[in-house]
């Protein structure tokens, strides 16, 4: 039938003006009571309302990425990076640059010295948080980065790119959540492999002590 297709459209677009407002309605007082900063829309809601930003804000998903940070412990302060440089190696736009420290011998250390990203080029993959073998770059969920000047405003320096790792936790519930179980499950085997070492090393300690004794009975 002629124009079947277009009555198609109108009535889902009709649909959805619909539920917008149904859903307005059922949310009043809530959404609009809401601190206005941190305007909730979780996904599975049906109608669509519009966000005065900057003064009104979505909740974002913790999947959401923006540009990377690099993450130190919270609890010792200490850099996670090792400058293993494989962030910079697997990123596609090549906007990762990383100087290693190294000692007065000239022995290189395992963190950097010097860590810029040019965020004006990246463009967002995760690739540098996925590959990172130290969980410590991970991306940012920061989104307003808007500066006047592109260089140096938008290559930003290890100053302007390391959080706690509390941080990462806040904004990766989650990932966090998962990351620590695996952390105690590495605990829990280094621990249990160490303790079958040392109960090795004291068998092979009490083996060499009887044998020695029987060396001595055997001499006298
Ligand atoms: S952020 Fe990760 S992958 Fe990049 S240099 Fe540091 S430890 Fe290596
Ligand atoms: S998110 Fe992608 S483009 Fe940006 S620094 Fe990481 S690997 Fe490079």
């Amino acid at each position: 039938m002629v124009g079947k297709g277009i009555l198609r459209g109108l009535t889902t677009t009709a649909r959805h003006l619909l539920e917008t407002y149904l859903d307005d309605v059922k949310k009043i007082p809530s959404r609009y009571a809401y601190d206005r900063h941190f305007i909730k829309q979780p996904l599975e809601e049906k109608g669509i309302f519009t966000i005065q930003y900057p003064e009104e804000r979505r909740v974002l998903p913790e999947r959401f990425r923006y540009v990377p940070m690099l993450l130190y412990d919270a609890d010792t302060g200490e850099d996670r990076c090792t400058a293993c440089g494989i962030c910079a190696k697997v990123c596609p736009t090549q906007c990762i640059w990383i100087v290693r420290e190294e000692d007065k011998t000239g022995k290189p250390l395992p963190r950097s010295q010097e860590f810029y990203i040019d965020i004006s080029i990246c463009m967002g993959c995760g690739f540098c948080a996925e590959f990172c073998p130290f969980d410590s770059i991970k991306m940012n969920h920061d989104y307003e980065i808007a500066v006047y000047n592109r260089y140096p405003d938008l290559v930003l320096s290890k100053d302007d790119l390391v959080v706690p790792t509390t941080y990462y936790a806040q904004l990766y519930p989650e990932a966090w959540a998962a990351e620590e179980r695996a952390r105690e499950e590495e605990r829990k085997r280094k621990a249990a492999r160490e303790k079958a070492l040392a109960a090795k090393r004291a068998a092979k300690a009490k083996a060499a002590a009887k044998k020695k004794d029987e060396q001595k009975d055997a001499g006298k």
